[in-house]
C-alpha cells in the first residue's frame, strides 16, 4: 500500500491546477449552498445540477427561506434532477435547521448526521467543505480511486465496507490539508479516473497506482448494476411528478392516466409517490404536490 504522503501531494498539486470552477466551491460559498449542492450531486451529474442549484439558491438563499414554503414547492423546483425524495429531505432539513439551529447549518459532523436525509457521506462532505473539518469523504468517485490506486482493484465493493472506511481514515492528512485532499480525490475520480475509461496517461498518481502497475486486472466481483431507466417505475414516477409540477394546482386523475400507458405500473407508481409524501390525493380524487 502506498504511504499516504505519496498520493497526497501529487493529488493536491493536480487539483490546484485542474479543479473545476464550481459555484459551491467559490470562496465565501455559504454552508447552506454547499449542503444543497451535496444533496443534489448525490445522484445527479454536475452539468444537470448547476442550473438547478443556481435557481434554488436564488429562490431560497437561506434555510429559513425554504422552511417557509410548503414541501411541494421544493418538489416542484427539484425539476428533473431525479430521486425527488431528496427535495423533501432538503425541505425537512431547512425546517430543522431553522427551528433547532437558529437558521445556521451545524458545523459538527454528528449534529449534521442528525438532520433529515443526511447520511455519513453528506455529513462528512459538509463538515469538510463548509467548515474545513477533517473527515474521510467517501463518495463513489473517491471509493473508485482508492480501490484502484491503493487496493489494486478496478471497482470498489457495491456498498461501502469497514475496510474502505479504515483505508480512507488512514490516508487522511492533517487538518490543514484534509478538505483539499477530500475534494481533490473526488475530482480526480470525476475527471480522470472515471468508471469506464480512466485516463491513466493524464493521472498524477499513475506511477503509484496499484491497479495500473498490476496490469489492470479485470474486475471479478459481483455484477454491477446497469443504468437502465426507460420503462422503469422510476421513469413512470418522473412522468407523473412532471404533470403535478407543471399544474400549479390539483390535477384530475385523467391527466395522470394520460402520462403513462401501462395501468398497473402507473397505479403502482402513483401509490408510491403518495406513500413517499411526494404527492397528495384530495377528497375529490384530484392529485397535487404536498401542501
Ligand atoms: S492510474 Fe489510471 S486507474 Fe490508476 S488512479 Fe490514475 S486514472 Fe485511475
Amino acid at each position: 500500500m502506498p504511504e499516504p504522503n505519496r498520493l497526497l501531494h501529487p493529488i493536491l498539486d493536480w487539483y490546484a491546477e485542474n479543479a473545476r470552477d464550481l459555484p459551491w466551491r467559490a470562496p465565501g460559498a455559504s454552508p447552506w449552498s454547499i449542503l444543497v449542492s451535496e444533496i443534489m450531486l448525490q445522484q445527479t451529474p454536475v452539468v444537470r445540477v448547476l442550473p438547478a442549484w443556481t435557481d434554488w439558491m436564488e429562490r431560497w438563499p437561506t434555510p429559513a427561506a425554504l422552511a417557509k414554503e410548503p414541501p411541494g414547492e421544493a418538489v416542484r423546483h427539484w425539476g428533473r434532477l431525479g430521486y425527488p425524495r431528496r427535495a423533501l429531505n432538503l425541505h425537512a432539513c431547512a425546517r430543522v435547521i431553522t427551528d433547532l439551529h437558529d437558521g445556521e447549518v451545524p458545523r459538527d459532523h454528528d449534529t449534521l448526521l442528525g438532520l433529515p436525509g443526511i447520511g455519513e457521506y453528506t455529513a462528512a462532505a459538509v463538515a469538510s467543505f463548509a467548515f474545513a473539518g477533517r473527515h474521510a469523504v467517501l463518495d463513489t468517485n473517491v471509493r473508485r480511486v482508492l480501490a484502484r490506486a491503493v487496493r489494486g482493484e478496478e471497482f470498489p465493493p457495491k456498498a461501502t465496507t469497514p475496510a474502505e472506511r479504515r483505508l480512507a481514515a488512514s490516508l487522511l492528512p492533517g487538518p490543514g490539508e484534509a478538505p483539499a485532499w477530500a475534494v481533490g480525490v473526488m475530482e480526480l475520480g470525476a475527471l480522470v479516473c472515471t468508471a469506464r475509461a480512466p485516463r491513466c496517461a493524464d493521472c498524477p498518481i499513475s506511477d503509484l497506482c496499484a491497479w495500473r502497475l498490476a496490469g489492470k486486472p479485470a474486475y471479478d466481483g459481483p455484477a454491477r448494476r446497469g443504468q437502465t431507466y426507460a420503462g422503469t417505475d422510476r421513469q413512470c414516477r418522473g412522468r407523473l411528478l412532471a404533470v403535478l409540477r407543471q399544474a400549479h394546482g390539483p390535477v384530475p386523475k385523467q391527466a395522470l392516466d394520460a402520462a403513462w400507458d401501462d395501468d398497473v405500473q402507473r397505479e403502482r407508481s402513483l401509490d408510491g409517490l403518495v406513500a413517499d409524501g411526494l404527492a397528495e390525493v384530495l377528497d375529490d380524487g384530484t392529485y397535487r404536490l404536498p401542501g
